[in-house]
């Protein structure tokens, strides 16, 4: 057979597949350290709401002494399941692990979704429920937030049409910090669609949605360890879900989703709740004390957050001329193309250390 031209194997490809932009990842710290000429150590990373306290010393233990890693992990996901069942307050039977909880987001979508029918989300919001939905031929309709990023049901309802399979709430949003009511929450239940919350920073605001995924067979909580246990890198995250969902997700899991150190990881992290909660604690205060400093530079207004960031608005001023200028002192912070999110930047709450150099580079400039 006669290989073919670039163009004769584009033609291969799904519609939607080619008409997808290219996804841009967000600035990788190694990278600009050697671009930079100066150790990783120096970079202050403050772009991806990572946890500068690292994982538990348990987890470190776990994985360097564990003997078993020629084998494939469990399909079942048992161990996991059950930790993290009693760390929840959730029977053992509604826990399903993913491959971070962008995985989660993804087996629902490829559960529920068929070309042309429609997601929901609360822009802005989380950019992974625009990103995979695409993959699907769906379409999304976001319904954009009121001018203190709260969530307007009514709208909502209004936007729910006859193709409407699922809908996204971020709570705390990501990255607005704030938070939903139970109100509004229990109205979008209402409409009998799937309705999941993402809760990846919950840990940051001690409130959780969990207890009504026994009350609800069309809610979905989604969780991760990426965050407040500082496993982004080894990604593992789960969903608390109803059996209507569950048994539905179990058969398009792939065996093997969640790999051994993962799982490991997860038992140990457990086994360190103490211990990753006072980290979580020394965060929630450097927020506070890092917002208050925000305050004080006169062309950024910061929002309030229940998260481990920060939303400011930027007056008067470029974000992204303000993001390139902190990159050059090392310093990573985040920014958005979104329309609403135009002239805004996304600061994480890192180290005391890491807040005065940020503050201190703000100040500066
Ligand atoms: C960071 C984040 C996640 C985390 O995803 P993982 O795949 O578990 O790392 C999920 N949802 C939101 C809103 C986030 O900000």
């Amino acid at each position: 057979m006669k290989s073919s031209t670039a163009d004769a194997v584009g033609a291969l490809f799904r519609h939607n597949v080619l008409e997808m932009a290219e996804y841009e990842p967000p600035q990788d710290a190694e990278r600009l350290a050697r671009r930079l000429g100066v150790p990783v150590e120096r970079i202050v990373k403050l772009d991806a709401n990572e946890n500068p306290y690292g994982c538990s010393p348990k987890v470190q233990e776990a994985l360097a002494k564990y003997r078993g890693y020629h084998l494939y992990p469990d399909p079942a996901q048992e161990d996991a399941r059950q930790t993290i069942a009693a760390y929840v307050g959730a029977d053992p039977g509604g826990i399903l692990v993913g491959n971070g909880s962008d995985e989660l987001i993804d087996l629902l979508m490829r559960a529920l979704l068929d070309p042309g029918d429609e997601v929901v989300d609360f822009s802005p919001t989380f950019g992974m429920y625009a990103f995979n939905a695409q993959h699907f031929a769906a379409r999304l309709v976001e319904v954009p937030r009121n001018d203190s990023f709260d969530i307007d049901v009514e709208r909502a309802l209004a936007a729910f049409g006859p193709r409407t399979k699922l809908a996204f709430l971020a709570t705390p949003n990501n990255p607005t910090g704030n938070g939903v009511s139970a109100d509004a929450l229990e109205g979008l239940l209402e409409t009998g669609r799937v309705i999941v919350v993402d809760e990846a920073y919950a840990e940051f605001c001690d409130t959780s949605f969990v207890p009504l995924v026994a009350k609800h067979n069309n809610l979905v909580v989604l969780r991760t360890f990426s965050k407040w246990a500082g496993l982004a890198g080894l990604r593992v995250g789960y969903g608390v879900l109803p059996n209507a969902i569950s048994r539905h997700l179990w058969k398009l899991k792939p065996p093997f989703n969640v790999n051994l150190a993962a799982l490991l990881a997860v038992t140990a992290s457990l086994q360190d709740v103490d211990y990753l909660k006072q980290n979580v604690s020394r965060i929630v205060e450097e927020r506070e004390r890092m917002w208050l400093a925000l305050q004080e530079a006169p062309y950024l207004a910061p929002y309030p957050s229940q998260g481990n960031f920060i939303l400011c608005k930027v007056l008067g001023r470029d974000a992204f001329a303000i993001r390139e200028a902190l990159a050059r002192r090392g310093i990573l912070i985040r920014c958005y193309s979104h329309p609403r999110l135009r002239n805004h930047l996304r600061i994480s709450v890192g180290r005391p250390a890491d807040t005065d150099a940020v503050v201190d580079a703000l100040r500066t400039l």
